[in-house]
């Protein structure tokens, strides 16, 4: 109410009817412009987090054309260079077989057909990488999955001297996805988390089930480096690699898998220092076909 009349109300003095009614529009007054702060307020918070959507969705799409970019560069290149390479292996194998097998241009055929054998392999994961068919997807069971990958990098693990942990829920957590491909992106983030964990360090892998949004969760998380934010923007382009032998082409091949099977995978840094990659790959029940963009 309007202090002067609610002093004279409070002092005992009579109110005119028509100050009674000016003092009721002043408190509804009042109260609508409370309402009306709260909405304000609730609105300023909304669109703080539409906006940071927006531009996560904004760095993706960026992320998307650039590897879409980069993938049909890389392709073309992959291409003109895996006939001739084909040549060069047929031809060093032949000289391999006709060489004597103690003779010093034998050892030289060997190193030409072991260089060419790792070039070609580069080739085959660049074609990988810019080539991404929509996968036949059927459903599998990450749990089964995740657990076989562990095992595959079971050698790499102990010769870094690092542990993986698996952590996986009771029940099922279910893909949709072409399994050999799922399998390879998985591969490529765990050995990467058992490169960065390094001696005496530990990898967690957590699966999840779908949290109502059509996807179903893994999390590689490791207790190496991290990533620093100067690298992060580029980590998922092909052939960015801080590695001496390697060829920066893991996470790209990961990002063009899970994209081919409409989900999604991010890197973000892990509570205590490390990295921590997630994969959403859908379940089946919010499959979209991949676009052009
Ligand atoms: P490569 O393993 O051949 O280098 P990738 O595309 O798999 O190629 O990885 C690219 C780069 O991303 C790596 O060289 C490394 O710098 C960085 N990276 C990948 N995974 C991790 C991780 N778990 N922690 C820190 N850095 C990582």
């Amino acid at each position: 109410m309007n202090t002067a009349i609610a002093d004279r109300a409070m002092n005992g003095g009579r109110l005119t009817g028509l100050e009674v009614e000016l003092g009721g529009i002043i408190d509804s007054y009042n109260r609508v412009t409370e309402k009306l702060k709260v909405s304000h307020d609730v609105l300023i918070d909304e669109v703080r987090r539409l906006t940071e959507q927006l531009e996560e969705k904004d760095r993706e799409l960026r992320r998307r054309e650039r590897l879409a970019a980069l993938g049909e560069m890389a392709a073309g290149v992959a291409h003109e260079v895996r006939n001739p390479l084909g040549g060069i292996l047929l031809y060093a194998t032949l000289l391999e077989r006709e060489l004597d097998s103690q003779s010093e241009s034998r050892r030289l055929a060997e190193r030409i057909v072991s260089a060419g054998r790792h070039l070609d392999a580069v080739v085959s994961d660049v074609l990988a990488f810019s080539n991404p068919h929509y996968p036949q997807g059927s459903p599998v069971a990450l749990n089964e999955m995740m657990a076989e990958v562990v095992a595959l990098l079971q050698p790499r693990r102990v010769e870094r001297g690092c542990s993986v942990s698996l952590d996986v829920p009771e029940s099922l957590v279910v893909a949709v996805v072409e399994p050999a491909q799922a399998q390879r992106a998985l591969l490529n983030v765990l050995s990467n988390a058992i490169d960065a964990a390094g001696g005496n360090g530990h990898v967690w892998i957590t699966l999840h089930n779908d949290g109502g949004d059509g996807f179903s969760r893994v999390e590689i998380a490791d207790d190496g480096p991290g990533v620093s934010a100067e690298h992060v923007e580029r980590i998922f382009n092909p052939f960015f690699t801080t590695k001496d032998s390697g060829t920066g082409l893991g996470l790209a091949i990961v990002h063009g898998i899970v994209e081919a099977h409409g989900g999604r995978v991010d890197v973000a840094r892990r509570d205590g220092g490390g990295a921590v990659f997630t994969l959403w790959l859908p379940n089946g029940e919010n499959r979209k076909p991949k676009t052009d963009n």
